[in-house]
């Protein structure tokens, strides 16, 4: 591990880079930089989300952007850090994790006065490191690349992907494989973790400094409230409940909601054993060590008010001094959570069957669509997808009815599903347009990723990865070039485990 300020440490200019969390008290991070690799090479670079940034990456040269996607060059006048943080993996208590193997690059400020973290993920070993390598392989650094702008480009909230690079050396995991490094873009990467960090050490004064740090990056607004801290709680419970059920409606499953992996900011982060499920099942599971099941699909909403819970418990003694009333507010707002998502994902439904008016039965004929979904081993997008397409005329059918193994249910549905239209006052081309902004064509299967995986450790063959994220891209377009890439898995190509591979 190289030290801060080692004068070996090549430099090259960014431009809008400043940093606010490494002026925070000295024991909310340790300063220090990557470990250089030997051989280099760009797999990706986003020069769009660079540019969004005002970063200017684009201006310096191939080599001096290779060297700083790979850790072995840093911003000039950057102070690299790997941030604390602890929390329950599992369910399961951890005082201490941090960033083991991710060092914090710089922040940027971009032309809307937004201010993002730049992170490198794989970058070599950290005081964090505990016993691990702090090193990436190639296959987690491709699904998050995919996975995190793909989920950008559906619209949800989401760290970003800035470029990946190989590293030109081998990682150890279960084989060897190839090493890559990963740069992300987060709103912060302030996690409910960091808060349990400074909590679990009696650190009053640790979790006030950031709370107040979040409130100023976040959510200003709760500056002004009657009880800020209170105030803060309520809006994370309202960005999380709206994320997790934009995650249900594409049928996304994280896979690993811990603590540590919920950020303060709202986003997605933390893309290790995520996949997002083809067939409708809402006890589906794909990661290897998630084997109760704590994290499958219909969990997820239960998982993030646990979550909230242990947040809400860290900043009680923030909310009033009296305990009793603290909890009791702080349950009011967690306990909101639910409530919220339901409401979330019921307009989120919807739009997905076509609704721009709300009406009695919404919920149920919803409930009844996904039963039939999940008694026939229906794929989920597909079936969204293909719904969209249908108007009155009984031609337009045809595609849905052939993702059903017994068509009888769907039929009686659908005929409901047009009654219920009726009181739609869209023309049925508006509504299809409608239903297609909603129900995405295309979303990062588990097989393509595998696909993109397989060449790239076996080869360092990127043209797999490349197409896909060609794919994924316009997510919602009528494409019919990526026709390959809206088909759900033969029963040879059907992912049922993915892997953490950290
Ligand atoms: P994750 O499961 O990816 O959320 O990581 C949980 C914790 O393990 C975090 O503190 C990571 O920094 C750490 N970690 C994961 N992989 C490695 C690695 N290869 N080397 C060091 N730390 C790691
Ligand atoms: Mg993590």
């Amino acid at each position: 591990m190289d030290t801060i300020g080692s004068p070996d440490v090549p430099r090259v200019h960014v431009r809008s880079l400043s940093s606010t969390y490494g002026r925070l008290p000295d024991h909310f991070y340790s300063p220090v930089v990557p470990t250089p690799v030997a051989a280099p090479q760009l797999i990706a670079f986003n020069v769009d989300l660079s540019r969004a940034l005002g970063l200017d990456l684009d201006r310096l040269s191939d080599n001096e952007r290779l060297a700083l996607f790979a850790g072995n060059a840093i911003p000039e006048g950057a102070t690299p850090i790997a941030m604390a943080y602890a929390g329950h993996q599992f369910g399961n208590w951890v005082p201490q994790l941090g960033d083991g193997r991710a060092i914090l690059m710089s922040e940027a400020v971009d032309a809307t006065g937004a201010r993002r973290d730049i992170q490198w993920k794989g970058c070599g070993r950290t005081p964090y490191s505990r016993g691990g390598d702090g090193r990436a392989a190639i296959g987690p650094v491709m699904r998050e690349y995919v996975v995190s702008e793909a989920m950008h480009a559906l619209g949800v909230p989401a760290t970003r992907a800035l470029a990946a690079v190989t590293t030109g050396e081998s990682v150890r995991r279960e084989t060897s494989l190839p090493g890559a490094v990963l740069t992300r873009v987060a709103a912060s990467h302030v996690r409910v973790g960091t808060f349990q960090y400074f909590s679990a050490r009696q650190d009053a004064e640790g979790v006030q400094v950031l709370a107040d740090y979040v409130i100023a990056r976040h959510y200003p607004s709760a500056a002004q409230a009657a009880n800020p801290y209170l105030a803060l709680l309520e809006g994370v419970v309202q960005r999380q409940a709206a994320l997790v059920a934009r995650w249900m409606l594409l049928g996304f499953i994280h896979g690993v909601m811990n603590t540590d992996n919920m950020t303060i900011s709202g986003e997605t982060i933390d893309f290790g054993p995520c996949a997002f499920m083809d067939a409708y099942d809402p006890d589906k599971v794909f990661s290897s060590i998630d084997s109760m099941g704590r994290y499958a699909y219909s969990n997820q909403p239960k998982a993030a008010q646990w979550n909230l819970a242990r947040l809400a418990e860290t900043l009680l003694p923030l909310i009033h001094p009296d305990q009793v009333t603290a909890v009791e507010r702080a349950t009011s707002v967690v306990s909101d959570f639910m409530p919220q998502f339901e409401q979330h994902w019921l307009s989120g439904m919807r739009a997905k069957l076509g609704f721009a008016t709300a009406q009695a039965g919404d919920l149920e004929l919803a409930h009844v669509l996904l039963d039939i979904m999940h008694g026939q081993n229906v794929d989920y997008t597909l079936a969204f997808r293909c719904l969209s397409g249908v108007t009155q005329d009984d031609a337009t059918l045809a595609p849905l009815l052939a993702l059903f193994s017994s068509p009888a249910a769907i039929e009686t549905w659908t005929r409901q599903w047009r009654q219920r239209l009726k009181a739609e006052p869209m023309s049925s081309g508006d509504r299809c347009a409608l239903m297609r902004q909603a129900n995405p064509q295309v979303i990062p299967r588990n097989h393509q990723i595998a696909a993109v995986i397989a060449a790239a450790e076996a080869s360092l063959d990127f043209a797999p990865f490349h197409a896909l994220q060609d794919a994924l891209a316009r997510p919602y377009e009528e494409r019919s070039d990526v026709y390959a890439y809206t088909l759900a898995p033969t029963e040879s190509e059907r992912v049922r485990r993915t892997f953490c591979g950290t």
